[in-house]
């Protein structure tokens, strides 16, 4: 179980506790607003705050002309039009907070998005705790053969009870090491600052993570994309799920241009004209080269 029973009591807490207010709700975000989402063995995803929904986007767009008169089909227009020419300050106007328990290795790939403001749990101040991500087996993959910066077929047989076996144990002995190492009874304990170096790049911490809706929108694009890391995407498409119902209008702009979309290169474009005319159009007269003619025909 990813929280403690005190962290569950918190969330019991403040889902009970409701208070009026003249700000504008997002329905479909209240009903998560606190609730943990279990990702991976121990980690989770939750929402803290937010900030605006579909609305403060197009009444950003339209400068303050307020809701009006207009239509709700003009609100999701407008939203379409806005994402379609990359006119992204509207969807400034959104903010998501959110509590997330990640591995260290996820969150060193996860960080690398500068247009967040982070939070982290601090392991010079206090202990972390013995939880480590063993992957299930059916994602203790080999090494891609066609991909350098992917993953193949799962282990199997022998090969993956070792693997599981070393992953297991060797956090579990570097954790026992940790914990010797600051224990003060009988010494004068190490401090925690350089005992954490000890631990693992699958032990678990946790942040604060907040950021306006544009940018978690890049986020999610690269993160929730086949490309990116099975460990990250998980947590990317639990995220997903929350703007779906958070920003509908938005979500649904973004899933048919970002992420069902694709952007072609002038000589791509020309290829498919050429395609349309008629022409036969190989990969030693399209101007491509082959990989990126593997990519080409990919996405036709
Ligand atoms: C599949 C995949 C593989 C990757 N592999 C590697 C890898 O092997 N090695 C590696 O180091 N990284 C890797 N990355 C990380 C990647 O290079 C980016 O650092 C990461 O995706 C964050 O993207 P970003 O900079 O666009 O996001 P953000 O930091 O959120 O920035 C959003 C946008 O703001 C602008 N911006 C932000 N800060 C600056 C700045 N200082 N200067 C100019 N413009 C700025 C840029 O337009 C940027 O696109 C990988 C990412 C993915 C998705």
């Amino acid at each position: 179980m990813p929280l403690t029973q005190d962290q569950q009591d918190e969330i019991n807490e403040l889902r009970s506790t409701t208070t009026q207010t003249l700000r504008a709700t997002a329905p479909g975000m209240e009903k998560h607003l606190y609730t943990a989402y279990p990702v991976l063995d121990h980690g989770f995803v939750r929402v803290i705050d937010y900030m605006g929904d579909d609305n403060a986007i197009t009444q950003a767009a339209r400068v303050s002309y307020g809701k009006g008169t207009k239509a709700v089909s003009n609100d999701e227009g407008l939203i379409r039009y806005l994402m379609r020419h990359w006119h992204s300050t509207p969807f400034e106007m959104c903010e998501l907070k959110l509590h997330v328990k990640l591995p260290v290795f996820v969150a060193r790939q996860w960080i690398r998005h500068r247009t967040a403001n982070v939070n982290e749990y601090s392991a010079r101040y206090s202990i972390l705790d013995r939880e480590f991500y063993i992957p299930a087996p059916e994602h203790l993959a080999a090494q891609s053969v066609v991909n350098n910066q992917g993953r193949g077929e799962a282990l199997s047989g022998e090969e993956a009870e070792r693997v599981l076996r070393y992953l297991r144990d060797d956090a579990m002995r570097c954790y026992d090491h940790y914990e010797e190492m600051i224990s003060q009874d009988d010494q004068q304990g190490l401090a925690r600052e350089l005992a954490r170096m000890n631990l693992p790049a699958n032990v678990y911490t946790q942040w604060y993570w907040k950021v306006d809706l544009h940018n978690l929108l890049h986020f999610l694009r690269l993160r929730a994309d086949a490309h990116a890391q099975y460990e990250i995407r998980v947590y990317a498409d639990e995220i997903c799920k929350l703007v779906a119902d958070w920003v509908p209008y938005a979500y649904k702009a973004f899933e048919d241009y970002r992420m069902g979309g694709a952007t072609l290169s002038s000589t791509a474009l020309d290829c498919v004209r050429r395609m349309i005319k008629g022409e036969e159009v190989t990969q030693e007269n399209s101007g491509m080269s082959k990989g990126e003619w593997r990519e080409f025909q990919a996405l036709l």
